[in-house]
């Protein structure tokens, strides 16, 4: 028998992304990009979740889903073409206001790639310095340099001294993420928007760097958004994981339980193709790239649901109409119209109600 599941609120939190006070939501998130010709590329589409302090929010997809302009957006580096964003409860000011200014301190962005995000003829210390400066502008010279060891002491790179002289052409992609890393903490901010912070990285260094991101959240309790590709780093180390597929949010829930059991076709493929996640040294020798990746015309422009064409279970429905997030449970939701067949176990503990969550 076919569940019909109800339609529910843009945002359903889990509990297990609930480990402290609420820093940011992102509401209804959309991004158009006109391509010319009166063409328009809808990246981001109804894009909706929370962070919290202290727990980190994982959006999982494959290149070209839309991850990297939803932390634009967040960032204030691209304007939301509709939506909106709050950051402890109020409204992000505009541009060029001095609201904006302290919201850019408050959320920072670490870029997926270490080697473009340091100028060459620069130090580490100037790198560090200047952050510092521009946000703890009263600082003696002698605090400052204090500030300086403690920032880059805090990423673990010791003996700081040696490190802060440094150029970035003698560092490693590892030790160069964590100057980033150390960058995006001098402004003391309370939301970190990790673009892909390890997938540049050697595959033998990228668990010592989500440690030490981990270290971070807890020690500034740091409300992070972690984006990735690869499903096992994110059940490794998210609360919540959002899956994207061509702008949409096609599958959301705490990360245990939605890696353990995916409902949605689509991140039953990120699952399957990925090395098995509870096996870190597994993951750490495949690197966590799957088989899942897109080949081909963008999915943005496949009319109803944007994965049936490379959906095992489309039917006529899905090549009409595209899926709204269903509810599955308590904290769970996809967006798929056969979510009876795909995910028979999480639809029959949908039936039966969840205890002891709430949906919000
Ligand atoms: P991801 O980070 O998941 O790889 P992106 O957010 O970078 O995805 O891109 C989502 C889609 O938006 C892609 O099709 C990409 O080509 C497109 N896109 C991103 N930025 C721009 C831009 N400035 N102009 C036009 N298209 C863009
Ligand atoms: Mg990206």
């Amino acid at each position: 028998m076919a569940v019909e599941p109800t339609p529910i609120p843009a945002v359903v939190d889990s509990p297990a992304a609930r480990r402290g006070p609420l820093a940011m939501e992102a509401i209804a998130l959309c991004k158009d990009f006109r391509l010319g010709r009166g063409s328009v590329l809808s990246a981001v589409k109804d894009v909706s979740f929370n962070l919290y302090r202290s727990a980190v929010v994982a959006l999982v997809g494959e290149s070209g889903s839309g991850k990297s302009t939803v932390a634009k957006l967040l960032a204030g580096q691209e304007r939301l073409t509709s939506g909106s964003i709050r950051l402890d409860g109020r409204e992000v000011d505009v541009k060029g206001t001095r609201g904006f200014r302290r919201y850019k301190s408050e959320v920072q962005y670490v870029f997926q790639d270490p080697f473009s995000s340091l100028n060459p003829v620069h130090t580490v210390r100037y790198h560090l310095t200047r952050p510092v400066r521009l946000h703890q502008p009263h600082k003696s010279a002698h605090e400052l340099d204090r500030e300086l060891v403690r920032l880059i002491e805090q990423v673990r790179l010791t003996p700081a001294q040696q490190f802060l002289a440094k150029y970035p052409h003698e560092l490693s992609g590892g030790q160069r993420q964590r100057v980033a890393v150390a960058r995006a903490l001098a402004a003391g901010p309370s939301v970190l928007l990790a673009d892909e912070p390890v997938s540049m990285l050697d595959v033998s260094i990228r668990l010592e760097l989500l440690n030490v991101l981990d270290t971070l959240r807890k020690d500034f309790r740091l409300a992070l958004l972690y984006i990735t590709h690869d499903i096992a780093s994110a059940r490794y180390f998210a609360d919540e994981v959002l899956v994207m597929y061509a702008g949409h949010v096609v599958e959301r829930g705490p990360a245990e339980d939605l890696t353990q059991s995916p409902a949605h076709p689509y991140t039953q493929l990120l699952v399957s193709s990925s090395p098995d996640p509870d096996d870190l040294g597994s993951m750490l020798r495949h690197g966590g790239k799957g088989s899942a990746r897109q080949v081909g015309e963008s999915p943005a422009s496949v009319q109803g649901c944007r994965f049936h064409p490379r959906c095992p279970f489309a039917e006529e429905r899905c090549r009409r109409e595209s899926p709204p997030l269903l509810t599955l449970g308590p904290s769970r939701a996809a967006a798929c119209w056969r979510l009876d067949v795909t995910a028979p176990a999480v639809v029959a503990q949908a039936r039966g109600g969840g205890e002891g969550e709430t949906t919000s």
